[in-house]
């Protein structure tokens, strides 16, 4: 029978094939790959080409009876559409600890059994966990095979994209120095080597830059570092000669890719092998013989990169400029067009997309656009795509959260505009999520205090209204890198040393109320983490505050005037004159004539 999900069922068998070949009772496909990304080459998508299912986020297990996709709540709607037929079986999980997937194997695979994954996309210490809960119920974890490879005949190449230089006056440090730096880092925590698989960490030790991913400008690489040798396991023909070249005189060699398991492998007797468990995969630490100590640790590089030089913070306040001129001219087309020609949500991406493009320093987004439109504002991770999209006409609330990568820094940004007449609850809703985003934006607090410390402050409003959302309050913004970077978190994580507010780290601030059916709002802002400007206090505490990246106007149409504290409207109306001020002479026309009526004062 030809139907969409017959070639998903045609896959399905295959697996089942190879795992009675292989005397194996269960496959386990995670979404993941080799440097335990957010985004996966096409090479590693073997869940979403085994089921079907296109989230970003999601466990297929394949038994020779039975299949099942693990899936959270964002993605229930879309899995269900997408699994329907395909003879998977979607499993609703609301907490990921433990893994819904664990008991399910533990219901499914007899005692005695076995369960395989492939241990060079899993991350230890979650192929840890996974093989002591398989262990409770006798039943065996292989690691050392990628049953998917079997079944995969026209399985994509890895990627290939080029490999440049982040150079300066952008890249303000250079890899030599953040090379001398991640040595002292490993002599501190006792380690004489080093090994990292996390690309943007890579990228930003060696100060490279690639395209293997969609929107995150990075390239598949593993790093082993020494006292002496830093050597890079990159695919041939991605580095040219003359980069090769610049490189090994700042003492980085390079070598196979596939290389990097062979070079654990051979590390001598007596190292101390620093690596972060969360990062490196299971098949990778396989590679380490008994001879290595191992140190696990948070990678040094993750802190170094999350706290901003103050000449990249002066490159990011630079592009923020870039960025806010690109949101007005947008915006001011928008307006314009709007009720005189045909407008969706997949407009608004284009035409968006199309005025960042035309900024200098423009690179490409930072992540999918998100533009939704009423009840599409109520999901936080919608896509509109070609077959589902809505127009926006009408009344109801526009959410558009987007972004750009610059060559001086990272954008993320989410603004929410009335169209037609907007109702009273909606605008309580968005008054409460604005008190939210300025009471964060306010804060001030000793320097080292845990990022989920700070998390309440922007739910307090909303709290006290009854009112909670689903997602994290803020995330750490890479430079001209990733768009979710750490270690850092604004939210209700369970607090580790490594999230401490420290000053440069560049953080999102991104409340938000989801009405399921009806309207969304979110607000973000990004903000850098400074001295407070009023050090006075009791001398204990050395102070931070938040200095707000982002310039854009946030709409005042929808403010209830009631709900705004004295204070809270002249924080809004000094932002706006900020804005004003640095927008405005880079505007004319239309765009500056939006500028001025949307940052005007109230
Ligand atoms: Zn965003
Ligand atoms: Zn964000």
């Amino acid at each position: 029978m030809d139907t969409p999900t017959a070639p998903v069922r045609a896959r399905i068998e295959r697996v089942r094939e190879v795992l009675r070949a292989e005397r194996v009772d269960a496959l386990l496909v995670p979404s993941s790959d080799p440097h335990l990304s957010e985004y996966l080459p096409e090479r590693w998508q073997a869940r979403q080409w085994l089921s079907g299912f296109t989230g970003s986020m999601g466990t297929l297990v394949v038994t020779t009876r039975h299949a099942a996709l693990f899936a959270d709540s964002r993605y229930w709607v879309q899995a269900e559409a997408e699994l329907a037929g395909s003879g998977i079986e979607l499993v609703k999980f609301t907490s990921a600890n433990p893994p819904a997937h664990f008991a399910w194997l533990a219901e499914h695979v007899p005692a005695g059994g076995s369960v395989a994954v492939d241990g060079d996309v899993l991350g230890l210490a979650a192929a840890q966990a996974l093989e002591d809960a398989l262990a409770a119920h006798d039943i065996r974890l292989h690691t050392d095979r990628d049953l998917v490879a079997a079944a995969w005949d026209d399985r994509p190449a890895l990627p290939a994209a080029p490999v440049h230089a982040h150079l300066p006056p952008h890249a303000t440090v250079p890899r030599t120095a953040k090379l001398a730096t991640l040595r002292t880092a490993m002599a501190e925590a006792g380690a004489s080597h080093h090994f990292v698989s996390t690309v943007d960490d890579v990228a930003w030790i060696t100060n490279l830059r690639g395209a293997d991913v969609p929107y995150n400008p990075v390239f598949l690489a593993h790093l082993l570092v020494d006292a002496e040798r830093a050597v890079l396991f990159v695919g041939a023909g991605k580095i040219d000669a003359a980069l090769a070249a610049t490189l090994a005189a700042d003492g980085i060699e390079l070598a196979p890719y596939a290389a990097a398991g062979e070079a654990l492998a051979t590390l001598p007797a007596g190292a101390r092998l620093l690596l972060d468990p969360r990062r490196v995969t299971y098949g990778l630490r396989a590679h380490v013989p008994d001879r290595v100590r191992v140190i696990e640790a948070l990678n040094p590089s993750t802190r170094e990169k999350s706290r901003k030089t103050a000449a990249e913070a002066a490159h990011i306040r630079t592009t923020m400029i870039e960025d806010g001129v690109a949101m007005c001219e947008f915006y001011a087309w928008f307006e314009q067009a709007l009720g005189r020609e045909r407008i969706t949500e997949l407009t608004v991406d284009e035409r968006l997309s199309a005025a960042r493009a035309r900024r200098p320093g423009f690179v490409g987004l930072s992540f999918p656009t998100i533009a939704g439109f009423a009840a599409n504002g109520a999901m936080p991770h919608y896509r509109a795509t070609d077959a589902a999209h809505a127009e926006i006409a009408g009344d109801g609330l526009l959410l558009i959260d987007s972004g750009g990568q610059y060559l001086g820094g990272t954008t993320d940004i989410t603004r929410v505009w009335p169209i037609g007449s907007v109702s009273a609850a909606m605008k309580r809703d968005y008054t409460l999520v604005l008190k939210g985003t300025l009471a964060l934006s306010r804060a001030r607090f000793p320097r080292g205090t845990p990022g989920p410390m700070l998390d309440a402050l922007a739910r307090a409003p909303l709290w006290a209204e009854g009112i909670d959302f689903g997602h994290g309050t803020g995330h750490g913004v890479g430079y001209f890198l990733n768009v979710h970077e750490g270690p850092q978190s604004i939210s209700k994580a369970v607090v580790e040393p490594a999230m401490a507010m420290e000053p440069g780290m560049v953080t999102s601030i991104e409340p938000g109320v989801y009405r399921a059916g009806q309207w969304g709002v979110r607000i973000e802002n990004l903000v850098l983490n400074v001295p407070a400007s009023t050090p006075e206090g009791d001398g204990f505490a050395e102070m931070l505050e938040f200095e707000t990246l982002t310039l854009c106007p946030i709409d005042t149409r929808c403010i209830v005037g009631g709900l705004l504290r004295e204070d809270e409207r002249a924080w809004l109306n000094a932002y706006h004159a900020t804005v004003r001020e640095r927008l405005a002479p880079r505007l004319a026309g239309d765009a500056r004539a939006w500028l001025e009526a949307r940052t005007a004062a109230i």
